[in-house]
């Protein structure tokens, strides 16, 4: 979706390298057998964003556009903001003729959200991002709800309100409230779970 050619689904033990992002640890994503074009599942949420993603404030009234297959002939592939090279996936200006990368629109995009909410640390967007991300909470694939597109996460609407009461009660710990956390364990602890042993990932 968003490719002309078509994709197929892969898993890579080794990690993905994305065409979005600089994150190779992420396993699971689409690629393109055509031309190479890969992209991790987290990172395909850009094509649900396109509305969203469209404009950039340094390119105000510019049609960007969202391309997959690497900077146009002609242009300079370098990201025209931070000066890294572009991959496979990039917004390309037509006006100004020149390209920037998915990292820098994710910034612009969260920069102008004010939709700050308590339990994490980024601005959040509102956004369907399809089946691409998974809800953090329930864990089924995506739909509407609250999204870091910095961090790929997304939390359903529903499900979000489990954080209005962060401080909850287990029974291993009847004396001791425990406190809900989005950014992985504490540094000071050993981060596997109290009770079954599992590690935990950044959601506890
Ligand atoms: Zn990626
Ligand atoms: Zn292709
Ligand atoms: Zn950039
Ligand atoms: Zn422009
Ligand atoms: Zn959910
Ligand atoms: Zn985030
Ligand atoms: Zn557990």
């Amino acid at each position: 979706k968003g490719h002309d050619h078509s994709v197929g689904n892969i898993v890579n033990y080794h990690g993905l390298e994305c065409d979005a992002c600089d994150r190779s640890f992420d396993r699971i994503g689409y690629s393109c057998l055509e031309c190479d074009f890969t992209v991790h599942t987290k990172c395909a949420f850009v094509f649900n964003a396109q509305e969203t993603l469209s404009e950039h404030p340094s390119h105000v009234g510019h049609g960007l556009q969202l391309i997959t297959t690497g900077a146009p002939a002609h242009t300079n592939p370098h990201c025209h903001i931070c000066g890294k090279n572009t991959k496979r996936l990039l917004y390309h200006c037509t006006t100004c003729n020149l390209n920037l990368d998915i990292d820098c629109m994710v910034d612009a995009m969260c920069s102008r959200s004010n939709l700050n909410m308590p339990w994490h640390y980024h601005p959040l967007l509102m956004l369907d991002v399809d089946y691409h991300l998974l809800c953090v909470v329930c864990g089924l694939p995506g739909g509407y709800g609250y999204c870091c597109p910095r961090c790929r996460l997304m939390v359903h609407e529903k499900c979000a309100t489990i954080f209005d009461s962060p401080e909850i009660r287990h029974h291993f710990h009847a004396k001791h409230s425990l406190k809900l956390l989005t950014q992985g364990a504490p540094d000071y602890t050993d981060a596997i779970c109290h009770v079954c042993g599992k590690h935990p990932g950044n959601f506890l």
